[in-house]
């Protein structure tokens, strides 16, 4: 069964909407990662759905770090995993590989499972895919270096085309299954992790996501806009069952 994470940016404005959106999409094969002010209502509301923070500090647990939020204390709030490296964290926050590296550590060391994000830009991609393969993998190799293979199990990849993020243009599905088959023999070859999850996203939506449920290797899908609808995102979550 394909999994969804409900990745809900800065959305939605109070937590009484936070609240009715999560109880409608109250899913086993979702995981919610809405801002950090929702997940501890949401943490004793949700029942079948898992919770995601959408970033984390480098630094843990605690520290003179004004504004953060730390691994040890997303843990704290019994929430399972955390978004790391979007690429609107990338853009408006300042995250480098390097520090998206870091950011992992901290989580994986945590024991949380991480969720990182990476894709190339519209630049890359008019280039071609060898391009775009070589940019996934030259960000792969810099976020994941020194994680040891046991870490390296509780990490999905979430191949995420920039150009694609909101834009309503998704990739072809049959290009971003090349991607994550790409990636997966990347993650063999340079960390020895013989089974990575690969998980896609862009513009995935109740008109798209038929075409990518086909796809065997991309095992779950990380929906922004459509995720804050819970009408079209129940309809992406069924669309498996569907002929
Ligand atoms: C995202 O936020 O990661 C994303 C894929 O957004 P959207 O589905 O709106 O393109």
């Amino acid at each position: 069964m394909k999994y969804f994470i409900a990745n809900w940016k800065m959305n939605p404005v109070t937590e009484k909407e936070a609240i009715a959106i999560a109880q409608d999409i109250d899913e086993e094969n979702v995981m919610i990662a809405p801002p950090f002010v929702f997940l501890k209502t949401l943490a004793r509301r949700v029942k079948k759905a898992s919770l995601a923070a959408q970033d984390v500090f480098w630094e843990n647990p605690k520290g003179a770090y004004t504004g953060e939020i730390s691994a040890g204390m997303i843990k704290s709030l019994g929430v399972s995993s955390v978004i790391i490296g979007h690429s609107e964290r990338r853009r408006y926050g300042g995250d480098t590989d390097e520090r998206v590296n870091r950011k992992t550590r901290a989580a994986l060391s945590q024991n949380l499972s991480v969720i990182v994000c990476v894709g190339e830009p519209e630049v890359v991609r008019k280039k071609g895919m060898k391009s775009a393969e070589r940019y996934v993998k030259a960000q792969l190799g810099k976020d994941l270096v020194g994680i040891s293979k046991k870490n390296l199990n509780r990490v999905t990849i979430a191949y995420e085309p920039v150009w694609a993020i909101g834009t309503g243009m998704s990739a072809k599905p049959e290009e971003a299954s090349s991607m994550m088959l790409r990636i997966k023999r990347y993650m063999k070859e340079r960390y020895g992790v013989g089974i990575i999850k690969t998980i896609y996203g862009g513009s995935v939506t109740e008109k798209t996501i038929k075409g990518f449920m086909k796809e065997k290797t991309i095992e779950g899908f990380l929906v922004g806009g459509a995720s804050l609808n819970p009408r079209s995102f129940k309809n992406l979550i069924q669309a498996e069952k569907r002929p």
